[in-house]
């Protein structure tokens, strides 16, 4: 039996990611990315939005500003805000993110899929729509949807996952498909919505 609605988790990952240079690193949170993402994932049902950084200096930081936002003046002032932001857990890592999940979904197995600009067709690639279908026909399993920062996720991060997901391709003639990761979310959030409603048709 199919399950609705799927239920989905998303991981923006810090640390590992490249940089420009392709070597391993870790990248610096940005305000912004906390409080668009968290909007996006509230909006369309997401259960849960990771940052995944191993420096505690980041998680500290990180803390006060959401510690901010829980408080009731805040609430007060911008109770959509506040209501998004709730979904934020820091974790250092992946795998930590995944054994939340776990919990939280009575110890079912998590699938993961990941987004990259430069994902090849050789990759082993799947569409929105293709995702959902797996993730309904999993019975129940949760999915965390895996972004990266700096200049992407590692290989081993890529090569390791259940899914690839298709990347967004623009239609500028040169070729430029520069998106933030703002911007990359909230795409692929419309279209595993757009998938799921159309699969209830
Ligand atoms: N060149 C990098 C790459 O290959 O992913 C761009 C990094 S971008 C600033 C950060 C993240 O946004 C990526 O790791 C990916 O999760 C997402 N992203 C950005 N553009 C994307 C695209 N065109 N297709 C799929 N995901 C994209």
């Amino acid at each position: 039996m199919k399950e609705r609605k799927a239920n989905i988790y998303l991981g923006l990952v810090h640390g590992p990611v490249k940089n420009k240079y392709g070597k391993e690193v870790t990248t610096s949170v940005t305000n912004l990315d906390v409080h668009d993402i968290a909007r996006s994932c509230r909006t369309f049902g997401f259960k849960g939005y990771f940052i995944i950084t191993p420096v505690w200096a980041q998680h500290d930081l990180l803390g006060k500003m959401l510690g901010y936002w829980e408080s009731d003046s805040a609430n007060l002032y911008n109770p959509d805000r506040h209501d998004a932001l709730k979904l934020i857990k820091l974790v250092n890592t992946i795998e930590e993110s995944v054994c939340a999940i776990r919990e939280r979904e009575e110890g079912r197995d998590v699938l993961v899929a990941v987004t990259g600009a430069n994902f090849q067709e050789d990759d082993g690639l799947v569409e929105a729509h293709e995702l959902m279908e797996a993730v309904a026909e999993a019975n129940g399993r949760p999915l965390l949807l895996l972004f990266g920062t700096g200049h992407g996720l590692v290989s081993s991060i890529v090569e390791s996952a259940d899914y690839r997901l298709t990347p967004i391709v623009g239609l500028a003639e040169d070729g430029y498909n520069h998106l933030s990761v703002r911007s990359a979310v909230a795409i692929y959030c419309e279209r595993l919505a757009c998938a799921q409603r159309n699969s209830d048709k």
